[in-house]
């Protein structure tokens, strides 16, 4: 290499360096703030009810949070920027084995459900989500024995279609997949937070900790190896980001999750705040903005543009008719559950709503018609046509510094 190269090459180097170490620093800082709450071991953090298509009809799908020992990346890095899901997890207490088996055991037998007037049957949801608020695949979570022992458990019940579990990447590895069919044989679909393809994006403004990605290529192959499916989570909008940048890395994203990394489905999730994230952090000193809904239309094109398609298993996360059967999501705030956002993208309070209810029509078709349906907005179509046109000529590394660097 000439010494041009070389010099440049170490610069860049240091210049990744240095802005990684101030997201890392100020993401730790903010994470010291999370209170210490007294969880109760053995209840479900959350269960709701909410629609899901499946095999080209809507069907009800429940999603079970485990109050769990929280993400591993979180506890040691800080985790990502935008995620504060450790808010929901025991911070110096542990929960074990039997403290699972006996949540679980309210999913089997239904006590976990509050309200008298209503029941509860695993049978009646053809869709069942497992999650951990971290990686349900990593033994440091949650052990083997009972992933094992939840998967045996759901083998029992045939109106069960399709179980949806998430993890990090790298703990997607062939024994654990190997420990789960030995229980079960169902279909089963695991989530995989990506966020972004390009690395200063998902390294720096997500703070991720993939900096390699053949760990996700591995997962990918670990899962088709032995037939369960990989969905790909695509963080729509990470900070430091303007919106224009922001969709059209979701869109290149989405298409390298497809045509790249072979996943079989993608979940674009627009941010929303959490307290306690960096991402909530910098919104609060008026340095961030939750995305458009107005741009999930240009990301949902452009992807079915590139792939050349007219639908695709693309799946708008976060908005959901819910009933929520278990959990504190009460009216106000204050009631609500420490996992849940306080604030998710938006336009304006006009027209939200109505974008809204098209993001849940679209997810029962993945028919964009279904997005390009939502009159423009007298209010603030306007505004994001505007917003789409900042540009920001500072690189990643310098717009962190002025952030982050000055303080
Ligand atoms: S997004 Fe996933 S990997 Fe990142 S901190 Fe949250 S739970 Fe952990
Ligand atoms: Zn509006």
């Amino acid at each position: 290499m000439s010494y041009l190269l070389e010099t440049k090459k170490i610069l860049k180097e240091r210049a990744f360096k240095e802005a990684s170490q101030l997201v890392e620093g100020k993401i730790k800082e903010i994470r010291s703030g999370t209170p210490n709450l007294p969880f109760e071991k053995t209840k479900l953090a959350e269960v709701e009810i909410n629609k899901f298509f499946y095999e080209g009809r809507t069907v009800d799908r429940v999603m079970i949070v485990l109050r769990s020992n929280g993400c591993q990346h979180y506890k040691t890095n800080g985790g990502c920027s935008m995620c504060a899901h450790l808010n929901g997890a025991p911070l110096t207490d542990k929960i074990t084995h039997q403290n699972y088996v006996e949540q679980w055991n309210s999913v089997i037998d239904g006590s976990f459900v509050e309200s008298a007037e209503k029941s509860f049957n695993l049978n009646d949801y053809p869709v069942v989500c497992v999650y951990n608020l971290g990686s349900l695949l990593n033994p440091e979570e949650i052990s083997v024995e009972t992933v094992k022992y939840i998967f045996s458990s759901l083998n029992e019940y045939k109106g069960v279609k399709k179980v949806i579990i998430e993890s990090r990447a790298e703990y997607v590895t062939e024994d654990i997949l190997k420990a789960i069919r030995e229980e079960y044989d169902g279909v089963v679909e695991v989530g995989i937070g990506v966020e972004s393809t390009n690395f200063l994006i998902r390294e720096l403004c997500h703070h991720k900790a993939i900096e390699d990605t053949s760990i996700i290529t591995d997962a990918v192959n670990a899962l088709h190896k032995f037939n369960m499916k990989a969905l790909a989570y695509v963080n729509f909008k990470p900070i430091f980001l303007t919106e224009s940048e922001a969709i059209e890395d979701a869109i290149k994203t989405s298409v390298d999750c497809f045509k790249k990394f072979g996943f079989d489905a993608v979940s674009i999730e627009p941010t929303s705040l959490q307290e306690n994230s960096l991402a909530n952090y910098l919104y609060n000193l008026g340095l961030y903005r939750v995305p458009w809904l107005w741009s999930l239309r240009d990301i949902i094109h452009g992807i079915y543009n590139q792939m050349n398609v007219c639908k695709l298993d693309i799946r708008l996360g976060g908005y959901f008719d819910e009933e929520v059967l278990s959990g504190s999501q009460g009216a106000g705030f204050s009631e609500r559950n420490e996992i849940f956002p306080h604030m998710t993208s938006s336009n304006c309070s006009y027209c939200t709503n109505d974008f809204v209810e098209a993001i849940k029509q679209f997810n029962m078709t993945y028919d964009v018609n279904d997005l390009d349906a939502v009159k423009q907005c007298d209010h603030c179509y306007k505004l994001w046509l505007d917003t789409k046109k900042i540009r920001d000529s500072r690189s990643i590394y310098e717009r962190i510094k002025d952030i982050l660097g000055g303080e």
